[in-house]
């Protein structure tokens, strides 16, 4: 049976802090995780707090910074947007084979970094593309670079009364190529047993590898030309993946150096 809670819908940012000032208070984007768990009996808010009425949480935009979201943005909002697709394709990639179509409709970039699943498919492009979080308290507003985001599997270092209200994927990251290998039990939606994002730009190679440690990998510091071998153990290096029921630790090690050789030779 579905946990009893309120509902709340702000319209402005002062309004949503004071909500989430009480107790059990919980956010609510496209709701793909968090009514899931609430119906499992894993979450139980007293108040669901809904950001998609705030101004602008569903605006998309190119401008000065960089391509800049709020937290209402869907995953078929970034692939909708033409800025997205021209100037982050990988960004796009990584969006693209995260669940399905239908599930994409609802779910939001910002719900999936909050999650903070190892398996995320998000985060990855995020990484590499050096992207950062504005999030917001009663006491302003405070910058996390993603490569600082995440603390631990289901765990980001926001602090309680605090929400992420924007992602800013910078305008120096525009351009840069990528291609994402997601690895999955089966043909069609599946969450990932490993998923390897290579991305370059100007001669210079990061990898980003998803569902291989307690928080999604950045490795940075390759260039092109580097040899495969080289640039898999460097990667796995930097990976600690755990065997669970989707597949054992060995063969993510193993898929992992596959796919960054599979990346390297065939290019992005
Ligand atoms: C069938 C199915 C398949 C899936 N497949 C994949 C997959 O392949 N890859 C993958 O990565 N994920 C997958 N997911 C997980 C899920 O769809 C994503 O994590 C999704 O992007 C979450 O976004 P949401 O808007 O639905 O978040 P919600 O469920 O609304 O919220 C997620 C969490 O973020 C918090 N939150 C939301 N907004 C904010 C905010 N602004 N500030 C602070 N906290 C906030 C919520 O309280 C909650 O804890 C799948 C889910 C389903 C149901």
């Amino acid at each position: 049976m579905l946990h009893d809670f309120r509902y709340a819908a702000p319209r402005t940012a002062p309004e949503l802090l004071d909500l989430l000032e009480g107790e059990g208070a919980m956010m609510l984007a496209g709701g793909t995780d968090l009514l899931p768990n609430v119906r499992n009996g894993v979450f139980k808010p007293r108040l669901v707090v809904d950001v998609k009425k705030l101004p602008d949480s569903d605006r998309i935009a190119f401008g000065a910074e960089g391509l800049e979201f709020g937290p209402a943005v869907t995953l078929n909002d970034v692939l909708r947007s033409k800025d997205a697709r021209e100037k982050y394709p990988a960004l796009c990639a990584c969006v693209h084979e995260l669940a399905s179509h239908q599930v994409r409709n609802r779910a939001t970039v910002v719900g999936n970094v909050m999650n903070a699943s190892p398996c995320s498919d998000t985060a990855p492009a995020l990484l590499c593309l050096g992207a950062r979080a504005i999030v917001r308290s009663k006491t302003g507003a405070r910058e996390l670079p993603f490569d600082h985001f995440f603390a631990g599997p289901k765990k980001t270092r926001l602090e309680k009364g605090e929400f992420l209200e924007k992602v800013i994927v910078p305008a120096s990251s525009a351009g840069a190529k990528g291609r994402y290998l997601k690895l999955k039990r089966i043909n069609g939606h599946d969450l990932g047993i490993v998923g390897v994002l290579m991305l370059e730009k100007d001669g210079a190679l990061s990898f980003a590898v998803s569902s291989a440690a307690p928080t999604p990998v950045l490795v940075t510091g390759l260039r092109k030309g580097v040899a495969p071998d080289e640039a898999a153990a460097k990667v796995l290096a930097a990976c600690s993946p755990i065997t669970d029921v989707r597949a054992t630790k060995e063969y993510r090690e193993f898929m992992i150096g596959v796919y960054v050789r599979r990346l390297l030779s065939e290019g992005v």
